[in-house]
């Protein structure tokens, strides 16, 4: 199956029924929740597109995957390289979009990778093999909604493994100069979300937004909201070869007090919105979904990876909880 950027496919999308649960059903669905597997896609997909810094047209196809094989990119238009896992310690680059590669081989990358990753990491997909054949994904429309539409369009299949999930035992804070920070805190159940936003802009100004991550909040509060830029930044990055791609068909551009935009903004709170989509994203780069708080002030790619190397820096801060996570982990380091 192809979409292209021609596919009408928001007219496609169906609401899935209310869940209603039988008490037997609801001993199933605890019986999950207590123990979630890991799921993959049913079917390949494919997606073409520009690439938003790069204005490269790339193709891009996601596989279903086997378990525990994680989130894998593959640069099809480099034979013989290395496939990349989408792993926080893989990230070579987080100026203006998170960049991964192997550290021997920096300029066989794949950038632009957060939307997707927020949209795999909302929708519960742990394995999958993402074919792609140039060095950035395609943008789309600057948002999360038409990779999420992807996803659905796949399907999504459990597989015969429980899920990993990183519990956050004690708080790990990460800042930089400016006042920007980034948190994660533990929890007693699920991952929960909170950014703020300070923008001199007027147009943008003070947002905050805070939610429970399950894929129907993300998919009606955070998935559709649209990358942003400032008017007078577009010269800079295009002289710097980024933003090539860029196009108010895939992001907000804002100059003062106005949304240059003819058809507006989708929500008054679209640029912190975005913004915790992006934390969604990077965050799935620890590999595993969390049972924990974020809390970001003005936080962006860069400081949401210092967090997770912060996180992963001591055994102390975090373990790995889920039935197949210690004999994957054991078998890992018996291997
Ligand atoms: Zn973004």
């Amino acid at each position: 199956m192809q979409i292209t950027a021609e596919t009408p496919f928001k007219a496609l999308i169906v609401p899935p029924p209310l869940f209603q649960a039988t008490p037997d059903q609801t001993t199933r669905f605890y019986g999950v929740a207590k123990n979630p597997l890991q799921s993959t896609l049913k079917q390949s997909i494919t997606c073409v597109g520009v690439g938003l810094h790069s204005g490269h047209t790339v193709r891009m196809t996601l596989h279903p995957a086997p378990v525990h094989h994680g989130v894998v990119f593959e640069r099809i238009d480099c034979p013989g390289s290395k496939p990349i896992p989408a792993r926080y310690d893989n990230v070579v680059c987080t100026r203006l979009s998170t960049v991964i590669a192997h550290a021997d081989a920096p300029e066989i990358r794949v950038a632009t990778i957060e939307h997707l990753m927020a949209a795999l990491h909302a929708n519960g997909i742990d394995n999958v093999r993402i074919e792609i054949d140039g060095p950035e994904t395609p943008v789309l429309d600057g948002s999360a909604a038409e990779f999420d539409f992807l996803i659905q369009c796949a399907g999504t299949l459990q597989q015969d493994a429980s899920r990993g999930i990183v519990e956050v035992l004690r708080p790990v804070h990460v800042e930089d100069a400016n006042g920007a920070f980034a948190e994660l805190r533990p929890a007693r159940t699920g991952f929960a979300l909170a950014m703020s936003i300070d923008f001199d802009v007027e147009a943008i100004g003070r947002q905050r937004h805070a939610m429970p991550l399950t894929v129907q909040r993300f998919r009606q509060e955070v998935s559709f909201c649209r990358t942003f830029v400032e008017r007078k930044e577009i010269d800079a990055l295009q002289k710097m070869g980024l933003a090539r791609g860029g196009s108010l068909h895939n992001a907000i551009v804002v100059e003062g007090a106005t949304v240059l935009n003819p058809a507006g903004l989708r929500h008054p709170k679209e640029f912190v919105r975005h913004k915790l989509m992006d934390a969604v994203g990077d965050l799935y780069l620890a590999g595993h979904t969390f049972k924990a708080g974020f809390m970001g002030h003005k936080s962006g790619h860069g400081l949401n990876n210092r967090l997770l190397r912060a996180l992963f820096s001591s055994g102390e801060n975090w373990r790995l909880v889920g039935d197949d996570a210690l004999s994957h982990n054991l078998a890992h380091a018996t291997a």
